[in-house]
């Protein structure tokens, strides 16, 4: 076990690692720490949870206490450290971090997401901050505004790079990069090495060394993967029956729509579960409020998107259900990563309709194992669900930007200088994988369904 006395953290940073509790480092953090340190640029393969907020932040921190000062001079406090980030959960929690670790020296930071009034956060930019946490979206708006100054960034860490490309954000990557000094130091963590990731490693990295802390797309074996055959129809009901038989206390329960998360929670609240949505048209104020509830226990049930569910930091979730398949498999990989962790035993229930063959096919060649669908028998048969009332069902005309992703992936250039990397990858509009506006779609009735799901007429159980 590598402790942290090893690394020679000034005074001030040590005793913030002390009063965090921390005893030893983490595998991210003993093998990228000494390495960040040296100021060389770092491909990190880490998922949230291994610590690796530390194993970033804590040497970048002892890098610019040489720039520490009282001074209250706005010029003398620049932007030296860039940390960009895909949500404002992530954001947020970085940013907590961050000041947590920086509490003893005079190094200031400051997180900036949409979503919250730019009145304050430019306030605070205008003061000056060493560190500088951001979704880029509102980076880029503080940029146009004039709001914040970059030109003196020694550390740009891209975090949770994969995910930033999957939602679109590399056109405003690009122009946040343009930025930048060339020299630099530049951190890049992703939770896999896809193709995409290693050409934007390839075209802002620097002779980086890799770092891999557990093998891409690795799934804990310490959680029970169950895979339940039901109908579109039936899925709410399976959900409670599975929550009540398997005495679950608290669960994450991810949908692929915002429209599909809204409508599940609230009915479930109906059911009288103690239920929260997350999703991405949720101000941050009540996204912000549902996860503080959950983590103190007052919610059960998180429903949640997997945009607004990224690497939230909470961990050890007895369950999981993937009330829907993801469109994207590696995120069945982080859906499931938020139980079971640290050696503790989690449960995995997904729920698969006849639709979701080619979706669950390309799960089974990501974690590298045949799946074994359950079928479900209801303990209580009487019929359920309201009888159509004529209401138009999901996905006849659902608005195609109902998955959770950012409404807007480009804006318009304003002047600002561009690279032009040769790359067509980076000339091109990103395209989102192939079938993510399609997930409102009604499945059709399975053809092949378990023996204990009888045929029946289509009833809009979810919507009541
Ligand atoms: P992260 O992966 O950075 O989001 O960190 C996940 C959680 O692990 C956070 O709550 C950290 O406070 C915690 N953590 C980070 N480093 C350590 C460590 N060396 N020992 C124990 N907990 C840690």
């Amino acid at each position: 076990m590598s402790s942290f006395s090893n690394l020679n953290l000034a005074p001030n940073l040590a005793r913030a690692v002390a009063e965090m509790g921390y005893e030893s480092m983490t595998p991210i953090q003993a093998q990228a720490i000494p390495v960040v340190l040296t100021g060389q640029d770092v491909m990190g393969a880490a998922q949230t949870g291994t610590g690796k907020t530390a194993a970033f932040s804590l040497p970048l921190l002892q890098r610019l206490l040489q720039h520490e000062n009282a001074s209250t001079s706005p010029a003398r406090h620049p932007v030296r450290a860039l940390v960009l980030l895909p949500t404002r959960e992530l954001a947020d929690q970085v940013a907590q971090q961050v000041k947590l670790y920086a509490k003893y020296t005079q190094l200031r930071s400051a997180v900036v997401f949409g979503g919250m009034d730019m009145k304050p956060q430019t306030a605070e930019l205008k003061k000056g901050v060493e560190v500088l946490v951001a979704t880029p979206g509102r980076l880029l708006d503080h940029i146009e505004a004039r709001n914040v100054v970059l030109n003196q960034v020694e550390y740009v860490v891209l975090d949770e790079a994969d995910r930033m490309l999957d939602i679109g954000f590399l056109p405003d990557l690009q122009r946040i990069l343009s930025h930048l000094p060339k020299q630099r130091t530049t951190l890049l963590f992703s939770a896999t090495f896809s193709p995409e990731i290693r050409r934007l490693a390839n075209s802002y990295l620097q002779n980086p060394i890799t770092i891999e802390v557990a093998r891409p797309n690795e799934t804990a074996s310490t959680v029970t993967q169950r895979f339940i055959s039901v109908s579109d129809d039936d899925k709410r009901r399976a959900l409670v029956q599975l929550l009540k038989q398997n005495e679950v206390s608290q669960a994450f329960v991810f949908v692929n729509s915002k429209l599909g998360c809204a409508r599940l929670a609230r009915s479930l609240e109906r059911d009288g579960l103690k239920t929260s949505a997350l999703h991405g048209d949720k101000s941050q104020d009540e996204r912000l409020k549902s996860l503080d509830a959950f983590k103190r226990g007052e919610v059960q049930l998180l429903v949640c998107t997997d945009v607004a569910a990224r690497g939230l930091d909470i961990k050890d979730v007895p369950a999981v259900f993937n009330f829907d398949i993801p469109f994207n498999a590696e995120d069945y990989v982080h859906r499931i990563g938020r139980t079971g962790r640290a050696g503790a035993s989690g449960l995995a229930i997904s729920f698969v309709t006849h639709s979701d063959q080619r979706l669950l096919g390309d799960v089974e060649k990501l974690i590298k194992k045949k799946t074994e669908l359950e079928p479900i028998e209801f303990e209580d048969d009487r019929p359920r669900g309201r009888i159509n009332t004529g209401r138009r069902h999901w996905g006849e005309d659902e608005p195609r930007d109902a998955i959770d992703v950012p409404q807007r992936v480009s804006r318009p250039t304003r002047g600002t200088p561009r690279q032009a990397p040769l790359d067509p990858f980076f000339t091109q509009p990103y395209q989102a994988p192939e079938g993510a506006q399609a997930e409102s779609a009604e499945p059709a009735m399975p053809t092949r369904v378990s023996g204990n799901i009888k045929p029946k007429k289509k009833m809009a159980a979810l919507f009541k």
